[in-house]
């Protein structure tokens, strides 16, 4: 079970609306309401859930990377189990990041009489626990499904659901920020590091500790942390306390755990300066397509457009991309020029066909709600690419979907010719020999 808002009374106080950033009030036990936009959003087993993007939207199920990030905990249901029982041994503490005495002693710690830590992605293994604070909040885009993998055990920290694109805090909020081995899990990292600076007090502290093992970037893990990210992004913005390094072999760079202990200075403030192009060898679709979903939650519709766009200019390389594929090609898919370019550009052949069957989909919508011209339009551009390409059912079911339009608008003459045309590619249609018939 999670901690109830009402165990840790001022929380509430930090707690803003991520669209307005207005405090938010408390008018039931099942949700909460902002003070100024009135946007309300529910508590779930005593979470609140503060992510832009409604779960059950198209937008969240495409995009996949919950389902992927969330498969693992599941797994080790009973691992989780045991962490929480605090049956946790040596080999499990240096497994999670805690073989430093210092980064754990209390004499580092923010004191005060109210002091707010926060861990960023605990998953459900919170190494928070071992801290001290008055509020302890894990903010985890995936909080609210950690329960069912709990099971009974007491979690005696509260839990927020946010994205760290727009992370739900006040400014200057929180005394000390804890993130062990989920800054490369994050979709856009300039949004997520700028956020992380805004909710610190000044001379608030960061520790921050990633395991560096140099597998292949991955949907989960776009971003590579290493010692010249820290370098480049953190370093600069912040006073390095400490900084530790557990090698666990003697590549170089090296992998291993890094450990830094970072402090927020009064001045100056964050700056922005993460370029992914120059700097890590993130995934370019990932990034362009992450930042396209997010400008689409703000309702900036053109500017995610563009940003889709841009992706497809970097076909993914992993099999769960294949959605997201889908999916940035169904937001340009009216553009022809975009789609005609998107499909040169991407390699493979079966992607190329994700990108045409995406297409087809919106041809089909646009049929369904009598769209006839512009259903014609998306077809006819569709057939240009998918011609050559040999892809006969495409090919056939476009001639098709054509026919049955024209022969809406009567034209008996333009559909005979493209059920002709469906027979060619898609010989025993039968519908289509049926209309020929007639
Ligand atoms: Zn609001």
């Amino acid at each position: 079970m999670f901690l109830s808002l009402k165990s840790a009374p001022g929380w509430l106080d930090i707690l803003i609306c991520h669209q307005c950033k207005a405090k938010l009030l408390s008018p039931s036990e099942y949700e909460l309401l902002c003070s100024k936009c009135g946007l309300t959003f529910p508590l779930r087993n005593n979470i609140p859930v503060m992510i832009p993007v409604p779960k059950d939207s198209p937008q969240r199920q495409l995009f996949g990377k919950e389902t992927s990030e969330l498969a693992p905990w599941f797994e080790r249901r009973d691992e989780i189990d045991t962490y929480h029982r605090g049956k946790r041994d040596a080999a499990w503490c240096a497994r999670l990041f805690i073989r430093d005495d210092e980064f754990l002693s209390a004499s580092s710690h923010p004191q005060g009489e109210k002091t707010f830590f926060v861990e960023i992605g605990p998953g459900p293994i919170p190494r928070l626990t071992w801290f001290e604070a008055t509020i302890r909040v894990g903010i985890d885009a995936l909080a609210e499904h950690y329960d069912s993998a709990f099971g009974d055990p007491p979690c005696p920290i509260n839990f927020l659901s946010a994205h760290t694109e727009a992370i739900p805090l006040a400014n200057e909020s929180v005394d000390a920020l804890l993130c062990v081995n989920a800054l490369d899990h994050v979709g856009n990292m300039s949004l997520t590091l700028s956020e992380l600076w805004r909710i610190l007090k000044p001379n608030g502290l960061f520790f921050l500790g990633v395991l560096y093992d140099s597998s292949p970037l991955s949907c989960e893990e776009p971003h590579v942390v290493d010692r010249e990210f820290l370098e480049k992004e953190l370093y600069p913005n912040f006073i390095v306390e400490r900084e530790a390094l557990d090698s666990i072999s003697k590549e170089e760079p090296p992998l291993g755990w890094y450990r830094v202990r970072l402090r927020k200075g009064t001045a100056p403030a964050y700056i922005h300066r993460f370029t992914p192009t120059q700097h890590a060898r993130i995934d370019e679709f990932f990034h362009h397509f992450t930042e396209g979903m997010f400008l689409d939650t703000q309702g900036r519709s053109p500017e995610a457009r563009e940003s889709f766009q841009k992706a497809l200019r970097y076909p993914g390389y992993y099999a769960s991309d294949r959605y997201r594929l889908a999916y940035c090609a169904w937001r340009v898919a009216e553009t022809a020029p975009a789609l005609a370019q998107a499909v040169e550009r991407t390699r493979e052949r079966h992607l190329k066909h994700v990108l045409l069957e995406a297409a087809y989909k919106i041809g089909s919508s646009h049929k369904r709600q009598g769209a006839c011209d512009k259903s014609l339009a998306l077809f006819s551009n569709l057939l240009e690419l998918a011609k050559p390409l040999g892809f006969k059912q495409l090919c056939g079911g476009a001639h098709f979907h054509m026919g049955e339009m024209y022969l809406r608008k009567g034209e008996k003459e333009k559909a005979n010719n493209h059920f002709r045309k469906t027979l060619a590619s898609i010989p025993d249609h039968q519908k289509a020999k049926l209309y020929l018939k007639n």
